[in-house]
């Protein structure tokens, strides 16, 4: 018998596996499972990134490429953070990994020692707390509430912040609110972070591009350039360009931390993949129009299905990005049906759908929905959860 390690054996089980194992199992006995839990957009990739790729394939671009990407692909990272965000970057600056979730990974553990804490703003993305433990962090979490639109308040943020804390994510737009933080907040959580010096600041904007009608995307280091020495900016192709598959992402941070992340990076991978690196350059070099489009789909998606989760007794609050609602579903609570599990494991048994339970992003009591699919399978989606949804509702009264 094997015996795991210390490390992993403490990491406790994935709060949504039992679920996906078992809307796997519906599947494969024949059900048709409409999935609503999905983080990916199916939207086929622009056309000169799919052209980028097979170029580099057909130029023979077949070995490794430096530990932290191609030296074009860092200057190109560089420049498009100072003219987005204000602020200088060196290549050396610049870390090319195997998706945002590798460059998170590598910043955790390049920061943690055994019990430093990270801040997490609940609702958060199900891996951060669970990146943070394998690496020997302790995450910390600071409730929001739907009355705050889920977003931090700065006495929430000091109460948590101790001489023992080394980082705090934040993710804007948000997974799995949606919510986006504008200048004002972001420039309250700038305010906070200021006085507390020892702190790193990692921001994970993966959904940077995915932002509707007059709202914009608002950078830390836009309202706070100097913070610059000790914030970190995760981002990627994945859900701006519809290429999850294809596992491409970085970080940008100060040098001698970016050093260290390719010194683990060189002993973990070795680097990113060097065809999808050619296929990232060309994404940063041509203008991504084919965002207008796609932005306006999933704006209407927005509005059609925060409609009708609000008037079936869910409410949302106001979202303006990535591609998730975060409806309340207490409303419908009655019977053996007490909680967010319960009612995902309800609807997926009863209504064939399935949804994330807000317990796993930290905040009970809500379901995450995705409005990646298309819009025929949402409404349909939406009839089945509406009619498995009435039957509770006449059980209770
Ligand atoms: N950060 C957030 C908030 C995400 O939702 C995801 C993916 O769902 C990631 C990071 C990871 O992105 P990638 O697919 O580039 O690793």
């Amino acid at each position: 018998m094997l015996s795991l390690s210390e490390r992993i054996k403490r990491l406790k089980p994935s709060a949504t596996i039992a679920l996906s194992e078992k809307a796997r199992e519906l599947r494969a006995s024949g059900k048709d499972i409409i999935n609503l839990s999905l983080g990916e957009l199916d939207y086929t990739p622009p056309t000169f990134m799919k052209e980028a790729a097979i170029k580099a394939i057909q130029d023979n671009h077949n070995r490794y490429t430096p530990v932290n990407g191609i030296l074009a692909l860092r200057q190109a990272i560089a420049q498009k953070l100072q003219a987005q965000h204000g602020v200088a970057y060196s290549p050396n600056s610049v870390c090319v990994s195997t998706g945002a979730k590798q460059a998170l990974f590598n910043i955790c553990m390049a920061l943690l020692n055994p019990g430093d804490e990270v801040v997490l703003l609940a609702p958060y993305w199900v891996s951060y707390p669970h990146m943070v433990e394998i690496n020997g962090g302790v995450p910390v979490v600071v409730e929001t509430s739907a009355q705050d639109g889920f977003k931090p308040t700065a006495e929430g943020l000091e109460q948590v912040i101790t001489p023992k804390t080394k980082a705090i994510i934040l993710n804007s737009p948000n997974n799995p609110s949606g919510v986006v933080y504008t200048r004002d907040d972001m420039q309250a959580i700038a305010q906070v972070l200021r006085k507390h010096p020892h702190v790193a600041i990692v921001c994970d904007d993966i959904y940077q591009e995915l932002v509707y009608g007059d709202a914009e995307f608002t950078s830390l280091l836009q309202v706070a350039p100097d913070l610059k020495d000790r914030t970190f900016t995760v981002n990627g192709w994945s859900k701006s360009h519809a290429v999850t598959g294809w596992r491409m992402g970085y970080a940008v941070g100060p040098e001698d931390a970016m050093k260290a992340i390719s010194k683990i990076q060189s002993q973990s991978t070795s680097g990113a993949c060097c065809i999808t690196q050619h296929a990232a350059l060309a994404a940063i070099e041509n203008e991504p129009t084919f965002l207008n489009e796609w932005r306006n789909s999933l704006n209407h998606k927005r509005r059609l299905f925060s409609d009708f989760f609000n008037q079936n007794h869910m409410p949302c609050v106001e979202t303006a990005g990535a591609f998730y609602l975060f409806p309340n579903v207490e409303y419908y609570y009655t019977g053996s049906i007490q909680n967010d599990d319960d009612m995902c494991a309800y609807l997926l048994e009863n209504a064939d759908v399935s949804l994330v339970p807000g317990s796993a992003f930290g905040t009970p009591h809500h379901v995450r929905f995705s409005y990646a699919p298309d819009e025929a399978l949402l409404t349909e989606g939406c009839n089945r959860l509406l009619n498995a949804l009435k039957k509770l509702k006449q059980e209770r009264l």
